[in-house]
């Protein structure tokens, strides 16, 4: 009898122990489970193609406002509409398509797993080619049709030159090696005789002239870039 007493005391503390998964799960972001499923998507995509441990990723969920006020604070340099904390973690901008598409995870993440390299290359004239090496892995590991409508389509494409130039896998290794200094090795891989010409190169990429952006990888003292106001 006292067994069935305290049975029956027990069920309030069953039934919260039993509700507690749905009391937490009412806490998360609605449409969660689609977030996961792109998540598991992409870890798995990053792991075939780069052969990178992309699960020990943080990422959280931002409404545009807290994802502004990130951005104005710690996450000043390297936000983007979706963008990565280059230092510890990717926000994603609910407001946004961004969290429903599997390219826009791989781009982010592959920012977040090159970060050396981004510390190195997110200034100006570096950081619209730092854009196109990123989109270019992110086609790697999501593949589709880059549409050249997009504004980072030039990017991507002087990206594929350099790729050319130097070998995929050497791009890879520069680009991943997560140390010092390699912005400036990929330089002097891509124009060894003249370094300072691959920033030159990178400053006419920002202001969209791609093809001579591509162009000037070669070392070509007859292609002249246009509509620069200096040179570094
Ligand atoms: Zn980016």
């Amino acid at each position: 009898m006292r067994g069935l007493l305290k049975a029956i005391l027990r069920r309030p503390l069953l039934a919260l122990v039993l509700t507690w998964p749905t009391l937490a799960g009412a806490t998360t972001h609605p449409g969660s489970s689609e977030f996961d499923r792109i998540h598991r998507q992409v870890v798995s995509a990053i792991d075939d193609t780069l052969h990178m441990d992309a699960s020990i990723i943080p990422y959280e969920m931002l409404d545009r406002k807290e994802f502004v006020k990130k951005a104005r604070t710690d996450l000043a340099i390297g936000v983007e509409v979706n963008g990565p904390l280059l230092y510890d973690r990717v926000y994603f901008d609910l407001s946004s398509s961004g969290p429903h598409d599997p390219h826009v995870w791989a781009h982010e993440f592959i920012h977040y797993l090159a970060r050396m390299f981004n510390r190195d290359a997110i200034k100006p004239p570096a950081h619209k080619m730092l854009e196109g090496i990123t989109e270019y892995f992110a086609f790697q590991v999501i593949p589709g049709h880059p549409n050249p409508r997009h504004p980072y389509y030039g990017y991507l494409r002087f990206a594929e030159a350099i790729a050319a130039k130097i070998g995929g896998d050497k791009l890879r290794s520069i680009f991943f090696s997560n140390q010092a200094h390699q912005y400036s090795a990929l330089r002097r891989a891509v124009v060894p005789n003249d370094p300072p010409r691959f920033d030159l190169a990178c400053e006419v990429l920002v202001r969209g002239d791609y093809a001579t952006a591509v162009a000037m990888l070669d070392r070509n003292d007859s292609v002249k870039p246009t509509g620069l106001l200096h040179f570094r």
